[in-house]
């Protein structure tokens, strides 16, 4: 094989368009900062060391994660559209505010995310929380609570430093057969490195225990910033529905089949957690989709325009979790303006074929 022809596989492997040898070079002042790092001609081992170097540059520096993130956008492209950057920006900032209740670290390297024009479904967070979401993520949920599991699940990932050994792996693959073929110079590594982290973003491997640990980090971060804690299952619901409408679209971090679990065994880790979180005292009907409460039947909630029963259900079993959690279940349930409330947690508005507000609430004294 012709050194030309490596190079150009490589060139591939990384998606980018190369010219010979790198046809995005840094900026000149960036550029000057990684070629002091690193010298004129570098070796095999001294080149994973630089990787690590860089690795440690953008993770853990601001002059670095904010190159990084500027790089990221430059390549994926900005999207400009209003409405779901508002949405993006109220999200990403209530999950912030959660997630600093119980690990404050994330005050000390807050997420820097953008909105991105790629319309298949697809969030990804790289190294020094830098996070990218495509607005096709909007395509299957516009839900607030649904959408919110998403980036907490990516948010998780940012917050334990899963993406550190996967991006070392790739950028050690593709690095090393660079430098195998002698085809590096000192100043390019850094170059090649940072465009890797970024055109590799939606391709670094995650550990299907990693992945579980987010998809649980998710349900907290969610949950201690107010959201219902039962769109986590709603969701995994909705696009096991979905999947063959969005079949094209279910690619990258969030679906990838060879790392994650499945969406079935996602939604119902979730449904466990939501009896765990009530206490044991609101459930579902085993293959059905009633949600009962201490093992007597609630609600089976009617479709609506948007949602199946089935993904309804579960908002209705995140709002009985967390009104046990928070102990309004020693108060009575109530109806009041068109919805039922247990103590001050709202349960749901009834719609469609659902029994009154009035009829819900008087069942559920009775069963509470
Ligand atoms: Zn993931």
């Amino acid at each position: 094989m012709t050194r030309k022809i490596k190079l150009a596989m490589i060139a591939s492997l990384l998606g980018l368009s190369l010219g010979l040898p790198m046809a995005e070079p840094m900026p000149v002042e960036a550029s000057a900062d990684w070629g002091s790092i690193i010298g004129a001609v570098i070796g095999g081992a001294s080149a994973y060391k630089q990787i690590d170097q860089q690795m440690d540059y953008v993770n853990n520096t601001e002059e670095g994660r904010q190159q990084y993130f500027a790089k990221m956008k430059e390549e994926q492209g900005v999207s400009y559209d209003a409405y779901y950057n508002s949405m993006l920006d109220e999200i990403m900032t209530n999950l912030s505010n959660g997630i600093a209740a119980s690990d404050p670290s994330i005050n000390d390297k807050p997420f820097l995310y953008f909105l991105n024009t790629d319309t298949s479904f697809n969030a990804a967070c790289g190294l020094g929380h830098v996070m990218t979401v495509n607005i096709g993520l909007f395509s299957i949920s516009d839900n607030t609570d649904e959408v919110a599991f998403v980036l907490g699940h990516e948010m998780g990932h940012g917050m334990k430093d899963h993406v550190v050994k996967g991006t070392r792996k790739k950028l050690n693959t593709i690095i090393g057969a660079q430098v195998a073929a002698g085809a590096l110079g000192g100043g390019q590594l850094a170059n090649m490195a940072m465009s890797a982290m970024v055109g590799q973003i939606n391709n670094v491997q995650i550990t299907k225990k990693n992945e579980w640990e987010a998809d649980n980090l998710s349900f907290d971060y969610c949950y201690q910033a107010g959201y219902n804690p039962g769109a986590g299952a709603a969701l995994w619901q909705r696009v096991f529905e979905k999947e063959g409408e969005f079949k094209n679209n279910l690619l990258g971090e969030i679906f990838s089949p060879n790392d994650h679990p499945g969406h079935e065994e996602r939604r119902d880790n979730y449904t466990k957690k939501l009896v765990a979180l009530s206490g044991k005292h609101a459930s579902l009907k085993k293959d059905s989709d009633m949600v009962q409460v201490n093992g007597k039947d609630f609600v089976t909630p009617s479709a609506t325009s948007s949602m199946s029963s089935a993904e309804r259900k579960y908002f209705v079993l995140g709002n009985l979790a967390a009104a046990y959690d928070h102990g309004q279940n020693k108060y009575e349930a109530t109806a009041s303006g068109g919805t039922v409330y247990l103590g001050n947690q709202a349960i749901l508005t009834p719609t469609g074929d659902d029994p009154s507000a009035e009829v819900l609430a008087k069942r559920l004294n009775e069963i509470k």
